[in-house]
This record gives C-alpha cells, sequence and structure tokens, in this order.
C-alpha cells in the first residue's frame, strides 16, 4: 500500500507534536502546521525529520494555498486530516473583547470548516478520508472565562457529527477527541491552588500526557476504526463523563 499522507494543524508544538511524531512513527507521511513560532517549529523539524508548513488556518485563502503546497511536497493528497490548532483568550464574559471572540471562533472553529472544505472533494472522489477532530471537555461541561472557547469547541463537536453523516457513504470517517487537561504550554499557566483544585477534580489524579491523546487519534485513523464515524472520544482521566 503506498503511503497515507496525514496533515496535522498545530502539529509543532503541545498536543498536535506528539500526534505528529505518532503517526511518522506508524508511517504515515506527516506535514506539521504551524503558525508562527518558527523556532519551535524548527527545532521539531530538526528532531524528527517532519515536514513543516506555516500559515494561517483560521484564514480560508491560507487554507488552500498551504494545502496545496503540503500535497506538492509530501507527493500526493491528503489522506488524513488532523485539525488541532488551537488558542485560548480567557476573560469572563462582561469583561470579553469582540476581537478576542473572534480570534478564539476563528481560530478553533473557522478553521476546521476551511480546512475540511479544502480537502473533503478530494477525499470524496478518492473515496478514502480520516478526519479527527480536536475538541475540549469544555465543551461539554462549559469553563468560567471561556465562553469563547467553549463555544468554538462545542461547535467543532456539532460539525463532526455533520461532516461523519455526509461523509460515511464515500468512506470518509469524521471523529472528534475530546481532551480533559493534559500538560502543555496551553496549560502550564496554570499554577498553584488553581493547578490542585483542578487536578483534585480528576479522577485519576494527574493532568493526561499529550502522547495519551496522540494514541486516541492513531486509533482513530487505523484501520482498525473503520467503521467508526461521528463519535466523540474523551480522553480526561473520568473527569466528565
Ligand atoms: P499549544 O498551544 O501547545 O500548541 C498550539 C499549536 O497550534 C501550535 O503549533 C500553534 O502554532 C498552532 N496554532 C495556533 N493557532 C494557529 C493558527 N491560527 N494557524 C496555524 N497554527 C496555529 O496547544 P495544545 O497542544 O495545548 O492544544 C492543542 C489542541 O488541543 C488545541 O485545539 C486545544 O484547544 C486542545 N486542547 C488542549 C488541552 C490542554 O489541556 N492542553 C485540553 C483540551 C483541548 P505556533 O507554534 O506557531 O504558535
Amino acid at each position: 500500500m503506498t503511503q497515507r499522507i496525514a496533515l496535522v494543524t498545530g502539529g509543532t508544538r503541545g498536543i498536535g507534536a506528539s500526534i505528529s511524531g505518532a503517526l511518522k512513527n506508524a508511517d504515515y507521511a506527516v506535514a506539521a502546521v504551524y503558525q508562527s513560532n518558527n523556532a519551535a517549529a524548527e527545532k521539531f523539524s530538526r528532531e524528527t525529520g517532519i515536514e513543516i508548513f506555516s500559515w494561517n488556518v483560521a484564514d480560508y485563502e491560507s487554507c488552500a494555498v498551504g494545502i496545496e503546497k503540503v500535497c506538492a511536497t509530501l507527493g500526493g493528497p491528503v489522506d488524513i486530516l488532523i485539525n488541532n490548532a488551537g488558542i485560548t483568550k480567557d476573560a469572563m464574559l462582561h469583561k470579553m473583547l469582540p476581537e478576542d471572540w473572534n480570534k478564539v471562533v476563528n481560530t478553533n472553529l473557522n478553521s476546521v470548516f476551511n480546512m475540511c472544505r479544502c480537502v473533503v472533494p478530494s477525499m470524496r472522489s478518492r473515496g478514502f478520508g480520516r478526519i479527527v477532530n480536536i475538541s475540549s471537555v469544555n465543551a461539554l461541561k462549559g469553563q468560567v472565562g471561556q465562553a469563547n472557547y467553549s463555544a468554538a469547541k462545542a461547535g467543532v463537536l456539532g460539525f463532526t457529527k455533520t461532516l461523519a453523516l455526509e461523509s460515511a457513504a464515500k468512506n470518509i470517517t469524521v471523529n472528534a477527541v475530546v481532551p480533559g487537561y493534559i500538560a502543555t504550554e496551553m496549560t502550564d499557566i496554570l499554577k498553584g491552588d488553581i493547578r490542585e483544585e483542578i487536578i483534585a477534580g480528576i479522577p485519576i489524579g494527574r493532568f493526561g500526557k499529550v502522547e495519551e491523546v496522540a494514541s486516541a487519534v492513531l486509533f482513530l485513523v487505523s484501520d482498525d476504526a473503520s467503521f467508526i464515524t461521528g463519535t466523540l472520544l474523551s480522553v480526561n482521566g473520568g473527569q466528565y463523563l
């Protein structure tokens, strides 16, 4: 079988870097997309040999151009898409700036439309595709200070189910992985009492590891998961059931 091509947005740091690495180890050809942290991306690429590409996934035209570049570099169309890029801009709603609402929704939700809209037509015509969208436990349970983030991540879940229905007959599966708190730079900012409080609410008693999210993604894109579509797979240590 020819090597499948996988594209991971936000694939150079945190959870995405672990997903990119797991896919490479499983013998996929991998493209890791990031936005602007060149130093982190270049270090990641040097250490792993994974091809890196930089664009803003919140912008549709940039996605269209960037994906063409990925296909030309890796020698074929995208078989597997992992929509992982995400940001937070937390504030209580009564203090949230409209620009921070828009930025979070554009980066976490509109990006998923942009990327899927660009790769799904080719997946449909080839009769194969695997899409995994990374949501968040806070989409399911809400979180003080995250009206923008939890709304965007909940939007990803509805999108996942709809695209799964639309794509099933074309042998394209679309699933969501729903992480709880995972140790990355995004959660490193949580310190002291707040961190302890969060851990007290996680039955397994710790933050998750990036590898624990990556292995869930790896399963969902594998042939072993060929009958699984439209599902939400929680990876949260029992935090929210
Ligand atoms: P990090 O902040 O560690 O990494 C984010 C990655 O996304 C970086 O590679 C970053 O690029 C990229 N990125 C951000 N915005 C854009 C953009 N507009 N265009 C292209 N790339 C972009 O995040 P995490 O690894 O912590 O999180 C990964 C995903 O998992 C996110 O969707 C997050 O919401 C979700 N999640 C994380 C949890 C956690 O506890 N960490 C819990 C639940 C969900 P660059 O390096 O250039 O900045």
